[in-house]
């Protein structure tokens, strides 16, 4: 077993199954993806760790526990079409690719998208798409999304983003202040984009959503 492979091993176990995530596809997905490559070369001995990590430009790849309990929730089979708002490192994105038919990313700093897609290109995840842009919008043309995950905090649910759900779907969110937020799971239940079931999974800490449906600036 190579370093990496040990540290993903320990990282799953200790981190995840021990807190309950059960999804066997969800935890032998992050057993396989190779995290450290999408952490900065000079956090490399930090890349398993039970944290977030700075990418650059004041932004994080998520708390892998996190990372699982929101992709456990979308409850994945592998057909589904999934929108992620928050491309970020690129990480959640290749777990999504791992676990579903097809991925659109979206992220609103540039950079950060193009060194995302340079690594899932790289590991061959040819089923993402990451493209540059206010993410609170959703994608109204590829809609109606199976799933759609939103890894940055948001002031309120973005009504826009209810109605690009598939009825049956699932939306995970984040919501709350600039600092501490609730994770929300949302499923839409009939045509009617009012007709949701809203859960509520404790607390976390996300940075922010920013855009016409987040916050401003
Ligand atoms: N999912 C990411 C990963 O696996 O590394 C972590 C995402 S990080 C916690 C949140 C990301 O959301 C940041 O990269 C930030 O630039 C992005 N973001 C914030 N507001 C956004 C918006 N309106 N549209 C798209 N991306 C946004």
């Amino acid at each position: 077993m190579d370093r990496y492979k040990k540290q993903r091993k320990k990282m799953v176990d200790s981190q995840v199954r021990s807190r309950g995530i059960t999804d066997k596809r969800v935890l032998e997905a992050m057993e396989k993806i190779p995290r450290h490559l999408f952490v900065d070369e000079g956090l490399l001995n930090q890349a398993y760790d039970d944290n977030p990590l700075p990418i650059g430009e004041r932004q994080t790849i998520s708390q892998p526990y996190i990372v699982a309990l929101m992709t456990e929730t979308l409850q994945l089979t592998g057909k589904e079409k999934v929108l992620e708002i928050g491309t970020g490192s690129g990480y959640q994105a290749a777990l999504l690719a791992e676990l579903a038919d097809r991925v659109l990313s979206i992220e609103r700093i540039a950079s950060l998208a193009s060194k995302a897609r340079n690594i899932l290109e790289s590991l061959n995840y040819f089923n993402v798409l990451v493209c540059v842009g206010d993410g609170t919008y959703g994608w109204k043309d590829e809609s109606p999304f199976d799933a759609i995950i939103v890894t940055a905090g948001a002031p309120a649910i973005p009504d826009i983003l209810k109605d690009q759900l598939a009825v049956g779907g699932r939306l995970i969110i984040p919501v709350g202040d600039r600092y501490t937020q609730t994770m929300m799971k949302l499923t839409r239940l009939s045509d009617n984009p009012d007709d949701i079931k809203i859960e509520d999974l404790g607390g976390c800490r996300f940075v922010n959503l920013v855009g016409q449906h987040g916050w401003k600036g």
